[in-house]
């Protein structure tokens, strides 16, 4: 596997199919996987590594953001991978004259949340697609805004990248994998669980209309309250615009967002009609 630290260093081979991952580190299973995926379908596998300054907000964890890029480096080879692109700051950024901002799809939930989140996340994507010019681009489920709003960016801007979207990996006990969850006490540990458990009750009571959707949604943010967690949103979406919906006519998803001590984790869970 190449490391290459600066942008001249890419050199794009047209005669081979290239799979990308963009990601910020700190590697986890789920991480790995979109890596062998990625593997699996080209000649060359791609990884960006880079903590994206433009995509956290004030106050929120960009300084204290995990960090190891001889571990992460390990772990990429043993997934296959050919190329990690790690640059830094100043490759990435030498000047910041030019946003992308994706409207419609940013609006709520984690773009209402975190203002500017996704304007650094467009602007950060489309930076490393010209630069890595991939056939195809990796990205996992678990960010499920992100997916669409990428998706967005890509139709609108004609971008050339097949996108594709990719189950989310979960610890045995139904934790979603994130490099945040280093973050988490034992105690919070032991609690985040119920996060994953909470949509699967929220999508067993959608399905046999156990109660209305709203009542539902209520009862699982205040258990989630009792248990110690803060919900900054829990909502049935449809999976398209990501509105909220109260009947399941559509493809749909259930959405949260919720702090646990200082530690902030997002989850979903799709409801596929033609899957029911
Ligand atoms: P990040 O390093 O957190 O920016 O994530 C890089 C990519 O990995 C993004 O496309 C994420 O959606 C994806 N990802 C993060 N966690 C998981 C997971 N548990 N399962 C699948 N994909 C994930």
């Amino acid at each position: 596997m190449k490391i290459v630290r600066s942008i001249a260093e890419l050199k794009r081979d047209h005669s081979v199919s290239l799979g990308f991952v963009p990601t910020m580190g700190a590697f986890h299973e789920g991480h790995l996987s979109l890596m062998r995926v990625a593997k699996s379908h080209h000649d060359v596998a791609a990884v960006s590594l880079f903590v994206n300054p433009t995509q956290f907000g004030q106050g929120e964890d960009f300084e204290r953001y995990p960090r190891n890029l001889d571990r992460d480096a390990e772990m990429a080879e043993s997934a296959g991978v050919d190329i990690l692109f790690a640059p830094d700051v100043s490759q990435m950024y030498p000047r910041k004259t030019t946003e992308i901002q994706v409207s419609g799809v940013t609006e709520r939930w984690e773009g209402g949340h975190r203002p500017g989140h996704f304007t650094g996340v467009a602007t950060v994507v489309a930076k490393l697609f010209n630069i890595v010019q991939p056939t195809a681009a990796y990205f996992g489920q678990k960010d499920l805004q992100q997916c669409l709003v990428i998706q967005r960016m890509v139709a609108d801007l004609n971008l050339p990248v097949e996108l594709k979207f990719e189950e989310t990996v979960r610890e045995s006990d139904g934790l979603a994998m994130s490099s945040r969850n280093v973050y988490l006490s034992d105690s919070n540990r032991a609690i985040a669980p119920n996060l994953y458990q909470e949509l699967k009750n929220i999508r067993d009571g959608v399905l046999v209309k156990s109660a209305s959707v709203d009542s539902l949604l209520s009862s699982a943010i205040n258990r989630l309250n009792a248990v110690g967690f803060t919900v900054d949103y829990l909502e049935l979406v449809d999976l398209d615009t990501m509105a909220p919906i109260r009947d399941l006519e559509q493809d749909a998803a259930i959405i949260v967002a919720a702090r646990l001590g200082s530690t902030r984790l997002i989850d979903n869970l799709r409801i596929l009609l033609n899957s029911l």
